[in-house]
């Protein structure tokens, strides 16, 4: 199947079990802004969970916070975030559609990658196990032809939007040739500057007012606090602190359902550090932070580091976490040298001083900042595109059937548990609520008796819970149940004593946790 129907078929699952809607639906929704379910926040509270036990329980040294959404507004100038938070936009004049500039020559340079991989896919198909895939990327005509196509087109790209030339951009994608996805046509306007911030007045009466913004980043509010933390904490270097909370931004481009919302929520982990040091740590938090990801079991072939050429101006090394969606690979994640741009930079525009006084050297100074910054919801979108799977299963007469199966780590899974009585009748559902009575404090269960059990089943399968319980005529006599597992559709009879103590080690956070 198209990886594009596969999508689709994600999206409108997210909707049917109760993962993902679209916000205020009944009024047709609100362009990139989502809701989530009974099932999705059960997910995303654990992802959070992963999230802020590897970094807060696991590091004496990463304390948490959760600072405001409203900042002052001079927040946001010192950041740069007023003068430089901009992306370049352009229109097609046919189609009279937005796009990111950049986004489209990303795209184009995606191509150039594509059909290099093409290539060194249908040659290692040929040649088999004799196939020398260094040899072949370096000597390979129509491969060395596309390398010198990207190269040329990324020195460009990274020359023009470090220099913000807009004309340069432009002068690009007409030069290469890329046309508007909608209306095929290369008719299209100048690059101008888009601000990504919302904005907003605070104060009762227009003239005592002022415009503040909705944070773009969580991060700042971790800068602020700083000295608060540190001085309360009696924090030493190296220390970091985490948070997690809602960002917004007014992204030109929305698409790809929870890929861009123009309100997510972020989790961002700021790690302040002695200078010169700040390499090393950027380092060991990139290695860190692909352990964290690939702990989830979703294969390493799908992760990759993207090092940036173009450094974002507060940067001296950045890398993002990508990960092979549905839609290619894409950043989940950016890890970022910040040196000590941020608090310098609140240092001058508040005329407090941001610095650490270290006893060893008695001096002081401002630290510099190594940064772990990951969208939740991106994350999400991660974790369900990896773990919806369609697959063909043979029933017990032989025949042929189909289940949708979220492939979730039961850790992560909202339901851990499905209880489920064969019957309504014969006792069955009492007994069935009284396991629930003993369980419902140590994991997430759910009753359901409607419905034949096969059916019950697909419907968990479909919401990736790791675990079903069937009680029978058997249960009331020797108190024991058939647990069904979810992945290999496997049975056994287990009893009712030891059922606690074989699914609770397998659904709790510490078992992703204790890979770390
Ligand atoms: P992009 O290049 O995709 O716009 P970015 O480099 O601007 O992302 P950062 O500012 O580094 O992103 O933000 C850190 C993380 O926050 C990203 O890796 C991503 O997971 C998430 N994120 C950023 N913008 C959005 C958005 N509009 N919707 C959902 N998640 C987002």
């Amino acid at each position: 199947m198209a990886q594009e129907d596969v999508f689709k078929k994600l999206v409108s699952h997210c909707k049917e079990y109760g993962f993902v809607f679209p916000s205020s639906e009944i009024y047709d929704g609100l362009s990139a802004v989502y809701d989530y379910g009974q099932n999705g926040v059960e997910l995303k509270n654990n992802i959070k969970k992963y999230w802020w036990d590897s970094m807060v329980l696991l590091n004496e040294e990463v304390v948490g916070l959760d600072a405001a959404i409203f900042m002052h507004p001079t927040t946001w100038k010192a950041s740069g975030h007023v003068d430089a938070f901009n992306d370049p936009l352009i229109d097609n004049k046919d189609s009279k559609k937005r796009y990111r500039a950049d986004v489209l020559i990303e795209d184009k340079l995606a191509k150039y990658e594509e059909k290099m991989a093409k290539e060194v896919a249908k040659a290692a198909k040929r040649f088999g196990d004799q196939f020398d895939e260094e040899q072949f990327v370096t000597t390979n005509p129509r491969v060395l032809a596309n390398q010198e196509k990207y190269n040329k087109l990324n020195d460009r790209f990274v020359k023009a939007m470090n220099d913000s030339d807009l004309d340069g951009l432009r002068n690009i994608i007409v030069e290469e040739e890329i046309s508007c996805p909608v209306s095929g046509s290369k008719n299209w306007t100048d690059v101008r500057q888009f601000n990504l911030m919302f904005s907003t007045e605070m104060g009762s009466t227009a003239e005592g007012a002022s415009t503040i913004y909705l944070r773009p980043e969580t991060a700042q509010g971790i800068f602020v606090n700083y000295l608060n933390v540190q001085k309360t904490g009696r924090m030493k270097l190296p220390f970091g602190i985490a948070q997690i909370g809602k960002a917004f931004r007014n992204e030109i481009v929305a698409r790809q359902f929870i890929f861009r919302m123009r309100e997510f929520e972020q989790m961002e982990m700021q790690y302040f550090v002695k200078p010169g040091t700040e390499l090393e740590f950027f380092e060991q938090w990139k290695q860190r932070r692909m352990k964290w990801h690939k702990t989830l079991g979703y294969g390493e072939e799908n992760y990759r580091f993207h090092d940036h050429d173009k450094l974002a101006h507060y940067a001296n090394a950045a890398t993002d976490v990508e990960f092979k969606f549905p839609f290619g690979f894409k950043e989940v994640e950016g890890i970022h040298s910040r040196t000590d741009f941020d608090l310098g930079a609140h240092q001058k525009f508040s005329g407090k001083k941001i610095q650490f006084f270290d006893p060893e050297s008695n001096t002081s100074f401002t630290p510099f900042v190594v940064e772990t910054s990951i969208g939740l919801d991106r994350m999400f979108l991660q974790i369900i595109s990896a773990a919806y799977t369609e697959e063909v299963i043979k029933k017990d007469n032989g025949q042929e059937d189909q289940r949708v199966v979220m492939k979730l780590p039961p850790a992560l899974a909202p339901v851990k548990l499905a209880i489920l009585p064969l019957t309504k009748k014969d006792g069955l559902p009492e007994k069935a609520r009284s396991i629930m009575e003993t369980l419902k404090f140590d994991f997430n269960c759910q009753y359901e008796e409607k419905d034949s059990i096969g059916r019950r089943y697909r419907r968990q399968d479909a919401i990736g819970t790791p675990y079903c319980i069937t009680i029978d005529h058997q249960t009331l006599k020797d108190h024991t149940v058939t647990v069904r597992h979810r992945d290999s559709m496997e049975q056994d009879r287990t009893a009712i004593d030891t059922l606690r103590e074989t699914i609770k080690d397998k659904v709790d956070i510490t078992t992703l946790l204790k890979q770390l």
